[in-house]
């Protein structure tokens, strides 16, 4: 058993000041937090999209939607299109909210099921509002509890990473954490292999009894130092590079992230009040360096507006992220290409499970064990989640969607998918970030349908089901009519800055 008097954070990017402003909000305040960051070694500060949690973790804060909103630049996001993925000319959005309204033995998709196989039914995107909201480009805040499924949904942000890293220092610091800038030069370990203090190029000397290494691609303390292992997943995902640039802001602001299949990969675009994030997320393996810059740039709507960067990565997690008295979170953890805008949620996630594992002020072997396993489910299931979009293709080029075809599934993947194939049940697993409606919006986006459905849902009788599927297509179009404009939303907001 350690008790934690000192934490000590090294890294000062959006996963470290996340870090920070959260464990001095909710831990006691009789532990001390030191954030060490280099002025010398830059951000990543490319991820700005997020998904819902996202709220609930700046809300933790005693932060608003509205001052997130007011100082980084953000827009709504309702889901994100994927655009050319099924086959070119084709798309579908998966949206933060459900689809159509089950009855309580049988989910919705299964009657849906059963209407298409009886004749003709409107596409299931039809009963989603939050697809609706996202296509649309509209805006509707949920300010009263759902009544039903039918106006269940959530929504997340795209923001700029910079102003969002700046926000969460703002409170790690009003907080009391300790703020020094300097370049970690090396780590002093205890005989039992922890770390004892860490030395910066300055001369600092920093004591702590548990170390959060948020420094990054580099890993510095979890690989570099304690020499853990980094599970590989590049058979799994073959992209491992990528550009991003920003472009100037657009006129109409879309509602949802926008994900372009291209030919060895996919592209992202993310609206934000003062600019457009773009970036091309590819394989090198199937695509030059120069042939990726030159489809990259040459597909952008408007003039780059910065420093166009270049980012390798190696798809994969370490295989413990707490190891002795040292704990990862952020890139120094793991990456998994951002298709579905998750290394912020897992971010989120770690923090919140560390920040309850430790909150009596103490950890042991069973506190790491406890936080190991759920860190690896979590990134294990968003692997697969990803790896989804990319099998069910039918995109028939050679090269790249070609060798996507053949990878060997994970076996949680490979049940998944057996299970929706043969009977359409989705099974949630413990910690999973993704729910039913979720994998439920990929399937029915590449047309990937079961062999049968429920057979109870054979138990309403079709006229009866007809009218209620009618019934439901009429509720979400009256929550659209008091939809408001996105962009007319986001220059309303704007008056008061
Ligand atoms: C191409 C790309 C696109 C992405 N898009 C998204 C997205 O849309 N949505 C999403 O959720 N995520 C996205 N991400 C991931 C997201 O950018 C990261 O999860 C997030 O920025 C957190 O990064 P970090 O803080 O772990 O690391 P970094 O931003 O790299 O920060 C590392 C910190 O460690 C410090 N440091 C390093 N070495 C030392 C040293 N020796 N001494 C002291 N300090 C040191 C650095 O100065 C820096 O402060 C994307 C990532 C990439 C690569």
């Amino acid at each position: 058993m350690t008790e934690i008097s000192t934490i000590a954070i090294v890294g000062g990017g959006t996963a470290g000041w996340m870090s920070a402003a959260y464990l001095a909000t909710h831990l006691p305040k009789t532990i001390s937090i030191t954030l060490i960051e280099s002025h010398n070694v830059g951000t990543v500060g490319v991820g700005e999209a997020t998904i819902p949690t996202i709220r609930r973790f700046y809300q933790s804060l005693g932060l608003s939607d509205e001052h997130v909103f007011k100082h980084t630049d953000a827009t709504f996001k309702y889901g994100i299109e994927f655009i050319d993925w099924y086959r070119e000319g084709h798309s579908f959005i998966h949206p933060f909210g459900l689809f159509g309204q089950g009855t309580p033995e049988v989910d919705f998709h299964h009657y849906w099921l059963r209407a298409k196989k009886a004749g003709s039914v409107e596409p299931l995107a039809q009963f989603s509002l939050g697809v609706q909201l996202a296509q649309h480009s509209k805006v509707l805040i949920a300010d009263t509890p759902a009544q039903n499924q039918l106006d269940t949904f959530d929504w997340a942000l795209h923001f700029d990473a910079a102003k969002f890293a700046n926000l969460m220092q703002q409170v790690g610091i009003e907080r009391g954490v300790k703020h020094l800038v300097g370049d970690v030069k090396s780590f002093t370990l205890e005989h039992s292999g922890a770390i004892d203090h860490l030395v910066t190029n300055d001369g600092n000397v920093i004591n702590a009894d548990l170390f959060i290494d948020c420094s990054g691609f580099q890993s510095l303390l979890l690989q570099k130092t304690l020499q853990v292992d980094y599970v590989d997943w590049s058979s799994f995902l073959l992209c491992d590079s990528a550009f991003a640039v920003q472009t100037g802001k657009s006129q109409t602001m879309l509602a949802r992230t926008q994900a372009r299949a291209k030919s060895a990969g996919w592209q992202w675009t993310i609206p934000l009040t003062t600019r457009t994030g773009n970036g091309y997320v590819y394989s090198s393996q199937f695509q030059s360096h120069e042939d990726a810059l030159q489809e990259f740039v040459s597909s952008l709507a408007g003039k780059p507006t910065s420093q166009l960067r270049t980012f390798r990565f190696t798809p994969g997690r370490l295989k413990e992220a707490w190891h002795s008295n040292a704990v990862a979170i952020g890139l120094s953890s793991g990456f998994l290409e951002p298709l579905e805008s998750t290394s912020i949620a897992l971010i989120e996630t770690a923090i919140v499970k560390l920040t309850q594992l430790i909150s009596t002020g103490h950890f042991s072997e069973d506190t790491r064990t406890k936080f190991n396993y759920a860190t690896a489910c979590e990134y294990e299931r968003v692997r697969d989640f990803i790896i989804l979009h990319y099998i069910l293709s039918k995109r028939s080029e050679r090269g790249f969607w070609h060798a996507v075809k053949s990878i060997e599934l994970p076996s949680s993947l490979r049940d998944k998918i057996e299970q929706f194939k043969k009977q359409g049940q989705i099974e949630t697993l413990p910690w999973e970030i993704f729910g039913k409606d979720s994998w439920l919006a990929i399937f029915d986006g590449f047309e990937y349908y079961p062999e049968r459905y429920q057979s109870r849902a054979d138990n309403m009788p079709l006229e009866y089901l007809n009218q209620h599927l009618a019934f439901m297509q009429q509720q979400i179009s009256n929550l659209m009519q008091s939809a408001h404009d996105h962009t007319v939303i986001l220059e309303r907001m704007s008056y008061g800055r």
